[in-house]
């Protein structure tokens, strides 16, 4: 049985003030059913964390350099982000990809860099619009999936999510049934390469993701929950995402 998850990724945004969102989501979901997360800006995350005591609240980052150490200078290794307390690390967000030319390699090794320090990778991938229109969506995830996930990857260190780059921070999304077939053919993919263990990998959709299109999503079979960007930002967005999922 898998665990779902709410994911939300705040991108460059938050505030030490606008912690207290966290404080409020654990009010309001003391015995959640599903896992939930929050990847604050790096500079958020201690303070996050600060505010996670008694919580059902998970805290991650956005990216982890794919090295231990050394002359990298404005980047953080996975294992300083497991130092303070976090425990997920998402890395191969298409803004990352778009913006610092990040490959599937690169992603790869991000994500290994994450498991080996004990971090649960989640590993994003997704079609552009032109590739969607063109018919590629399903070629395009099946050769990202094959090159972004590292080798040795278990259930309890992989998520993928599903972000067609076209519906994130956008309002549109792809039909239900566009969700559906690529969340089966990652599954099977996925079975193909690492056999049952496959089964307990979790796999997420994002892409404005929202209050009202959140349980349509998730009575999808094997969408296992979201990352959600903009609507993971206030307790009065994320919280109906998080019961639709809960009740899904
Ligand atoms: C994201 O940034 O991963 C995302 C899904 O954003 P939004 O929910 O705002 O579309």
């Amino acid at each position: 049985m898998r665990r779902k998850l709410a994911a939300g990724n705040w991108k460059m945004n938050g505030s030490i003030p606008g912690l207290d969102m966290i404080g409020k989501l654990k009010l309001k979901h003391p015995e959640c059913p599903c896992d939930v997360l929050i990847c604050p800006p790096a500079p958020l995350l201690a303070p996050a964390l600060n505010n996670t005591a008694g919580s059902p609240v998970q805290i991650g980052a956005q990216n982890c350099h794919a090295e231990e150490k050394g002359a990298y200078t404005g980047e953080h290794s996975a294992a300083m982000i497991a130092e303070v307390g976090a425990t997920y690390v998402i890395v191969g967000h298409s803004e990352r990809r778009a913006a610092y030319g990040e490959t599937d390699a690169q992603v790869a090794a991000k994500a290994q860099a994450a498991q080996a320090a004990g971090l649960t990778a989640i590993v994003c991938i997704g079609e552009s619009l032109e590739q969607r229109e063109a018919g590629e969506a399903l070629d395009v995830i099946k050769t990202q999936l094959k090159g972004s996930v590292p080798e040795g990857s278990a259930g309890k260190t992989l998520v993928v999510a599903y972000e067609p780059i076209w519906a994130i921070g956008t309002g549109k999304i792809p039909s239900m049934e566009q969700i559906a077939d690529v969340h089966a053919l990652m599954r099977t993919e996925l079975r193909a390469r690492f056999g049952e263990d496959a089964d307990s990998m979790r796999l997420l959709y994002g892409g404005s993701v929202k209050p009202n299109n959140a349980a349509n999503i998730f009575a999808l079979g094997d969408v296992d929950g979201a990352l959600v960007g903009g609507a993971s930002l206030t307790e009065e967005d994320f919280s109906p995402i998080i019961e639709a999922l809960a009740a899904s």
